[in-house]
């Protein structure tokens, strides 16, 4: 047995499953998680003393690579002072102030701890705000474990919602409107018959949690549009791909301008963050301004926004989105020519520093159905050749994959030889 074979069996007596979050059992791939003992820029090394080239950055605030001494330095100096003091420092307001600089949507931003906090929070006061308590999510669309958010498609469009999980009381799932990613028309139809009952609706902009599927041209326009008619909020859940597709995210990437917009992962540069923000009339309808609750003991934490300050000041340096694209183009570009020349089907898709890898016939995938269509034995395979021969890929055929900056031309070369060997295996 190997040290991280050993410690998943002793991890399974004593925490669920293993883990402290169930995507890192490797229940998608198989196989035992490796232990991970220290990281950094682009490696991990596991608790046997392999090193991995990182693709998952820890499901995407490493994005300017693991342990970056700049950002280990600022939280090092600045954890001498205090590690909380619930009680507000001038740092948060420097935090805040940066956030809506780089978001322009954002008027009034508050911290959390976690992106299911943000999101969480950001539909609470979509409700308390509109005074209606229906929403709309996407199939497919992942938004943090909230209860109105773990609910996914009944078969058609107007059917109310069934919880994905045991927990979630279907008094609450009947709120939640589960539709199809990237279809406008149902979108128009649901508005049509109950637009007047809607609170919010809420998307990832770049869905990032069904692998990586950008929107289709007049998507997210239709979102903004029927929101507009109904007074409905629009929610963009940039908890992935804010800081990641471009520094101002999404929305900038598509021109497209939420209501309110959830953070987290980048933001914190590693350290527990997530926050949500937007329209400062909505904003001012949170507590102690306005009625709708909401709080954290250790939101705005000062490490955590030291961590996440210093990283806003890394990724704003001039190079650093076109260098983080440029390598992500270059990685699928040569990811692609070794899969084509063993006549394996695959495509890519990227959008900036994020991306995703399918086993498919199709030249592109723009819906949840198609993803499920994907050739789910072959990616299992290909991760675990890759992960034997030392490259870490997100362990679920429907995760999107992440570059950092740290990442050296050596080490996409080396990932792309690696893979040429993994394809002509499949
Ligand atoms: N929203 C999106 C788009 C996410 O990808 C995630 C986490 N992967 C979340 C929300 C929840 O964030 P957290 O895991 O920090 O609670």
């Amino acid at each position: 047995m190997t040290r991280s074979e050993t410690l998943f069996e002793q991890a399974k007596h004593s925490i669920p499953g293993g883990v402290n979050s169930p995507v890192r059992a490797f229940r998608s791939v198989g196989g035992s998680p490796r232990f991970i003992a220290r990281a950094q820029g682009a490696y991990m090394w596991d608790a046997d003393g392999n090193r991995l080239i990182d693709y998952v950055g820890s499901w995407g605030p490493m994005v300017a690579g693991h342990a970056h001494p700049e950002v280990v330095a600022a939280v090092q100096a600045a954890a001498v002072d205090g590690l909380s003091y619930g009680a507000p420092t001038e740092l948060e307001i420097t935090m805040a102030e940066r956030i809506c600089a780089i978001m322009p949507s954002i008027e009034m931003v508050r911290m959390t701890s976690s992106g299911t906090e943000a999101t969480m929070s950001a539909i609470r006061l979509a409700r308390g705000f509109t005074g209606r308590n229906f929403l709309v999510k996407f199939e497919g669309g992942y938004h943090g474990h909230g209860d109105s958010l773990l609910v996914k498609a009944g078969s058609g469009a107007l059917t109310f919602g069934q919880p994905s999980s045991p927990g979630v009381p279907a008094e609450l799932a009947q709120y939640t409107l589960t539709l199809d990613y990237n279809n406008s028309t149902q979108v128009r139809e649901v508005f049509a018959a109950r637009g007047h009952e809607i609170a919010c609706i809420i998307v990832e902009p770049v869905s990032g949690n069904m692998n990586c599927i950008p929107p289709v041209d007049g998507f997210l326009e239709t979102l903004r549009d029927v929101c507009d008619q109904s007074g409905a909020v629009l929610i963009f859940d940039e908890v992935m791909t804010g800081f990641r597709v471009a520094l101002g995210g999404a929305q900038q990437v598509y021109g497209v301008k939420p209501d309110i917009t959830t953070l987290g992962k980048i933001i914190g540069g590693g350290m527990p963050v997530g926050a949500f923000g937007g329209r400062r009339d909505i904003m001012e309808h949170l507590s102690p301004l306005g009625a709708v609750y909401q709080a954290g003991t250790l939101s705005g934490n000062p490490i955590a926004m030291t961590a996440g300050l210093k990283m806003l000041e890394i990724i704003s340096r001039d190079d650093f989105y076109p260098e983080l694209t440029s390598k992500t183009t270059y990685l699928l570009e040569g990811l692609q020519q070794v899969a084509d020349a063993a006549g394996v089907p695959f495509i890519t898709q990227q959008v900036g520093g994020m991306f995703g890898l399918f086993f498919t016939t199709e030249s592109r995938i723009d819906t949840y159905a198609q993803v499920t269509q994907c050739n789910i034995q072959q990616f299992n395979r290909f991760f675990h050749g890759m992960l034997d021969r030392g490259v870490y890929l997100a362990p679920s055929a429907y995760e999107a994959g992440f570059v950092s900056n740290a990442h050296t031309q050596a080490d996409l070369d080396e990932t792309i030889a690696i893979a040429k060997d993994v394809f002509a295996s499949l």
